[in-house]
């Protein structure tokens, strides 16, 4: 059985009976026979579903936005603007597929030659539960679009959400099997992604899971795209305009109870400012309000499951172990934990050189714009950087010495369907959204007119 689990209650909300090998041999098959006739419909035919689906989502958004806030403890302000969020997802992909995915005329000694986008057939999405709906949609409405068909494996503790998401493509009037999935546990996608019907697979979730997926993905030599844990630094340097960098980065630390791959972990402020900027960050992250996930003034939720919450206060309590303090919360009950802040922060601790997953920041300071730079690349992850300053010629001379795969400028990192995301280093490889999001699953074929 998989069972969700609501984590600000502790009850049971539903048990999911684990499909059979004859059950997911079924799913696998609907989805390659599917395949041949999808692929061959128009953009507009596909389109036409897919703004269905943005509509099913706004339609029933309290409905999808209170079981992601009963599964995994998100507060439900935040649930409904992740079900906004893949409406526009959809809606994006429905309008703008067709010129990412347009024939690339290259002039040669042919009569004609040009590259064309094909698709490829059956993906298998590996998803996390940390935004159940986003994850997949930013998979699904591109790879739909380009003529795929997909295969969700989410998290275990989001199925209820999972089966939500079947659910809108199948309201919205997708074909039966474009879409499915599949209710079982994380020993059954070695079998699944070496059955030869299934042609490519991405995966978002944490360094070990990704590893694993990729070694059987290059064992059958199959397309594999990973978006993996990251540890973001936000950079404040000495000229930065300081109460609307302390805002962005409370929202980016602190937003969906700090469980996002992209968050602001690492706090890296120069020494001159370094007062000025704790005595507002300190004051806003006290004043943000925790409580009842369903209740819309609640900003910090509880964290996902309970072990979640051991493993970032183990963290939090070895760095002071090596002469971190803390200076705001520290604690919890449960699965709640209290917005923290932790000074004197160095390498070496485990706030700083691990991703830390839940309400915690880590604060260290430095003295040099280089030995910044250098803070920032020292981490292992590569996700992406925010740097903030009023000089945007030094911002454009320093953003090519950053590793990670986004720079950005006096903003959080954030996803968007127009821009590309995914990482460097042991943050992943290959890149979700945009142009290139959606040629990672397809087959660039030549073709030449002699
Ligand atoms: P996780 O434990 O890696 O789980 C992610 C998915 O992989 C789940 O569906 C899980 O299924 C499955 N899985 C786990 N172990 C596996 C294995 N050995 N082989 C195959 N599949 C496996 O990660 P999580 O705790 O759900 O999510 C948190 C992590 O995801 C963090 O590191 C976070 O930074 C990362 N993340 C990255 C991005 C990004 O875009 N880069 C976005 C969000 C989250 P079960 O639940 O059944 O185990």
């Amino acid at each position: 059985m998989i069972t969700s689990k609501n984590p600000y209650t502790g009850e049971v909300i539903e048990e999911f009976k684990e499909y059979t090998k004859a059950e997911v041999d079924n799913a696998i098959q609907k989805a390659y026979d599917r395949f041949k006739t999808w692929r061959k419909l128009s953009f507009s035919e596909k389109s036409k579903l897919l703004k269905n689906a943005a509509k099913e989502l706004r339609d029933n958004k309290k409905t999808y936005a209170e079981d992601i806030t009963k599964e995994m403890g998100k507060p439900i302000s935040q649930s409904l603007a992740e079900i906004e969020k893949c409406a526009w997802v959809c809606e994006y992909y429905a309008e703008n597929a067709e010129n990412h995915l347009a024939k690339e005329i290259i002039e040669t000694d042919a009569q004609k030659s040009y590259v064309s986008y094909e698709p490829i057939g059956v993906v298998l999405a590996i998803m996390p539960w940390n935004y159940p709906f986003w994850q997949v949609f930013r998979f699904a409405a591109p790879a739909l679009m380009a003529g795929n068909i997909g295969l969700l494996k989410h998290a275990s503790n989001v199925m209820r959400s999972a089966n939500n998401i079947q659910k809108v493509f199948e309201r919205a009037g997708f074909p039966e099997g474009c879409f499915q999935n599949l209710v079982i546990s994380s020993s059954k996608i070695e079998n699944i992604l070496k059955d030869k019907r299934v042609k490519a697979v991405t995966l978002t979730g944490s360094k070990p899971a990704g590893s694993a997926v990729a070694a059987t993905a290059g064992s059958e030599i199959k397309k594999s795209v990973l978006e993996l844990g990251g540890s973001n630094a936000l950079v404040v340097f000495k000229d930065a305009n300081i109460a609307e960098t302390v805002k962005t980065c409370v929202q980016a630390r602190f937003q969906n109870t700090g469980q996002s791959c992209i968050a602001g972990k690492r706090l890296l402020l120069h020494e001159t400012i370094e007062e000025e900027f704790m005595d507002e960050f300190v004051k806003q992250v006290r004043e943000l309000k925790s409580g009842d996930t369903m209740d819309e003034d609640t900003f910090i939720g509880t964290l996902a499951r309970e072990d979640l919450a051991e493993d970032l206060e183990k963290q939090i309590q070895d760095s002071v172990k090596q002469g971190a303090k803390i200076v705001l919360g520290g604690k919890r009950d449960k699965t709640y934990f209290e917005p923290t802040i932790i000074t004197k922060v160095k390498k070496g601790m485990p706030v700083f050189d691990e991703e830390t997953f839940g309400p915690a920041i880590g604060v260290t300071t430095f003295k040099e714009d280089q030995e910044a730079i250098d803070l920032v690349n020292y981490s292992d992850f590569g996700l992406g950087v925010s740097i903030f300053t009023e000089d945007f010629e030094f911002a454009e001379k320093i953003v090519p010495e950053f590793e990670d795969g986004a720079v950005f400028v006096n903003e959080l990192v954030k996803s968007d369907p127009r821009l590309p995301f995914g990482g460097t280093k042991i943050s992943g490889y290959g890149r979700e959204l945009s142009s290139h999001g959606i040629q990672e699953f397809v087959n660039r074929k030549t073709v030449y007119f002699n």
